[in-house]
């Protein structure tokens, strides 16, 4: 959709605080023409999200009653319409197992006795809103009682639920295995709702077939006649991708051969905690959305890691929050303004598309309150869209996610330790796996626990022949057995783990230390004994304490440092810097200032021009995508804040005045403009930088730098 004169107007007006002062010295009032530069139409990727999509949620219990009463699809549609919707995923079956269509397969919901499916389909086809049709795999209460052999069961014959183990007395969803008649029920679903309804596409939901293997009969006989070992843990993740796979493969087309752009997206086979697996399953979506809302056991950190590598696999991505307080169903609550425009706005700002995840009331009306909210946000990503369609992030790190070394065998706080980091710095960064392409990163950092196989070896080696750089700490760079380093390249003896109660660090050369407290530092986890080779620089070292405590030698809270010792705490060799403690995972546990600094300083070695630099605080987040003749900058400025014991809270935008900030460029930009605002900067280019003044972030900010 393009940015109209009128609805730029209508825009200045109703948000004029987004409006920079048109006194500010450094800021031209004129505005650029508009299409600034033109609007990338083409992709180059298999299928074109729309960028304003809404999953709306319908689990309801057949014990409630007056299903749909109030569902009127021409107030359903203009409600979403006003929304500036134009996606939405809607249900033909609920975990429940109920259908919400007259089916011949199925059940219909016992108090249903219109067809919602098609009333809401045609409402949002009048209303040009596309539809995607929900049906729920796994969790299908319906089916589960009526048949204990096809429930999923654990390594003791436990059944397994959504949140825990359950039983035919348990309040709790139960999961149906996939590997048992009801892949061809699904079948026969998914094939009646297609024939019978002209959908947009077809969303598989919770495809959560156990990672770690299933132990029902089906299953456990199965994986006798391939000469797989039920008791082998590696042979049931290996049988659990191919019950994935038939089901995919079975289910995939039914959508798929109905009409050209058809979506279709199974939930839970490309889930970030399946890094290892996820490739091998794209060849059955045709996008990518990633269930992450902030609200509920996902957080604020983790859409930021799952994005930063889900992004860069070939396909169309789509965030997913919700428009809940907490988490899915949460009837009686709603979003925060600032919080739900955070969350949509940093979709853009990584380069994808935006889902705001809903529950239906159980009656089939659209709260207009919530509806309010995201129309609120959606208005503004609609007026953002022409600087994000097809826009690919720019980035010059890599971080090697420690979940490529299996189903959830990596050190995932880590991964969070290294994101959090990065991001604070205004890092420019992905998340790779063993496939990605290292060489066009000009720095790729191992956190913590990489020891290194044959194949991840070789491929860093190469990486590092090519002129690439590193860094690693605590395991990193290790033998698989932990032994010593597989990484010569190091140039470091590693001797252990270090074998005393605590350990400090003192940074010893002047350039690392630059705006660190020149003092002593406790490491809170404590990291390994190693020794400087020949060759190798050190930077920093390790220091000891008095004494291990005992009852003979005791000392309340730690042991204080007492003298410095020959272990290397940080050292460089080349293009290699290594860090003797899990600094990582340290930062995730403690965020102590001091980590992100040292790495910061260790990062500034191998990358002293970023692609950015600023006056931003912290809090501020900053990426750069670029779309053909152009970059756009992106400045969020939301701090989540914990407020309720297990929740971030952001609910205020707390605006940034005067921030300063340097895009690197090979050329001086042919003029540089605010978006949507459309308003000129004055722009300072020196020394491959070009220096601007944001006079006022409020939230969300892009700045254009046209070639
Ligand atoms: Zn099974």
């Amino acid at each position: 959709m393009s940015l109209s004169r009128r609805s730029f107007v209508k825009f200045l007006g109703v948000s004029p605080s987004l409006f920079p002062s048109l006194s500010f010295a450094e800021a031209s009032p004129a505005l650029v023409p508009f299409p600034a530069a033109s609007v990338p139409e083409g992709s180059d990727r298999p299928l074109q999200l729309p960028f304003r999509h809404i999953h709306l949620d319908f689990h309801t219990s057949p014990a409630i009653t007056g299903v749909g009463e109030d569902f009127s699809a021409g107030d359903f549609a203009q409600t979403l319409k006003d929304a500036s919707i134009n996606s939405i995923t809607v249900f033909a079956k609920c975990h429940h197992g109920m259908s919400y269509y007259p089916t011949k397969v199925g059940t219909q919901h016992p108090h249903l006795k219109t067809d919602l499916l098609g009333g809401m389909i045609e409402g949002c086809h009048k209303a040009g809103i596309l539809v995607v049709s929900y049906i729920s795999t796994m969790y299908d209460q319906h089916m589960w009682r009526q048949h204990g052999d096809w429930r999923v069961l654990d390594e003791n014959g436990g059944e397994v639920g959504l949140e825990q183990n359950t039983g035919p007395m348990k309040v709790e969803l139960g999961r149906i295995c996939l590997n048992s008649p009801m892949l061809d029920y699904l079948a026969a679903q998914a094939e009646e709702v297609v024939k019978n309804y002209d959908i947009d596409g077809m969303f598989y939901d919770n495809m959560d077939y156990p990672s770690s293997g299933c132990c029902c009969a089906s299953c456990m006989l199965e994986r006798e006649k391939l000469g797989l070992h039920s008791t082998k843990p590696q042979d049931r993740v290996k049988h659990a991708q191919m019950v994935l796979d038939r089901a995919m493969s079975r289910l995939a087309p039914i959508a798929r051969n109905k009409k050209p752009n058809m979506r279709v997206f199974f939930n839970g086979p490309v889930g970030y905690d399946r890094v290892p697996f996820i490739r091998e399953c794209l060849k059955h979506f045709t996008h990518i959305e990633i269930e992450s809302l902030p609200g509920g056991g996902w957080g604020y950190g983790f859409y930021e890691m799952a994005a930063r590598f889900e992004r860069n696999l070939g396909l169309d991505t789509m965030g997913m929050t919700g428009s809940f307080h907490r988490s899915w169903g949460d009837f009686g609550s709603v979003r925060n303004q600032a919080a739900l425009d955070y969350e949509c706005f940093r979709m853009l700002a990584g380069g994808n598309q935006c889902c705001v995840g809903d529950h239906l009331h159980p009656r089939g009306k659209l709260n207009p309150a919530v509806y309010e909210r995201i129309g609120r946000a959606y208005r503004s990503v609609v007026e953002k869209e022409p600087w994000c369609r097809n826009a690919k992030p720019v980035t010059e790190i890599g971080m090697l996610t420690n979940l490529i070394h299996g189903y959830h065998t990596g050190a995932y706080e880590s991964d969070v330790g290294t994101t959090n980091m990065l991001e604070e710095l205004h890092h420019q960064f992905d998340v790779l796996d063993r496939e990605s392409p290292f060489s066009t990163y000009k720095l790729i950092i191992l956190p913590d626990s990489h020891r290194l196989d044959a194949a991840l070896l070789a491929k860093l080696r190469h990486y590092l022949a090519g002129g690439g750089a590193l860094i690693l700490s605590h395991e990193s760079g290790l033998d698989e057995a932990g032994k010593e380093f597989a990484l010569e390249e190091v140039g470091l003896r590693y001797e252990g783990p270090w074998p005393h109660e605590v350990q400090y660090l003192e940074v010893t050369d002047p350039a690392l230390n630059q705006g660190l407290p020149h003092m002593v530092q406790i490491l809170y986890e404590k990291g390994d004994a190693v020794r400087l080779e020949p060759g190798a620089q050190p930077l920093a070292r390790v220091w000891k304490a008095y004494f291990d405590r005992s009852y003979l030698h005791f000392q309340v809270e730690q042991t204080p440092f007492s003298e410095p010792t020959d272990y290397v705490g940080v050292a460089q060799r080349g293009h290699v810097i290594y860090i003797a403690a899990p600094m990582f995972r340290m930062y995730a546990d403690f965020a102590y200032q001091f980590y992100r600094l040292l790495i910061g300083n260790c990062i500034a070695r191998f990358l002293p021009n970023p692609l950015i630099k600023s006056s931003a605080p912290s809090t501020a987040r900053i990426t750069v995508t670029e779309q053909p003749g152009r970059k756009i900058v992106h400045v969020l400025h939301y701090a989540p804040e914990r407020r309720g014991r297990e929740l971030d809270i952001v609910e205020d935008v707390i605006p940034l005045a005067n921030l300063k900030l340097a895009l690197r460029l090979e050329a001086r930009p042919r003029q540089v403009y605010l978006a949507p605002q459309r308003q000129s900067l004055k722009a300072d280019f020196r020394e491959d930088y070009a220096h601007i003044i944001v006079p006022s972030v409020e939230g969300h900010q892009m700045i254009v730098f046209e070639d």
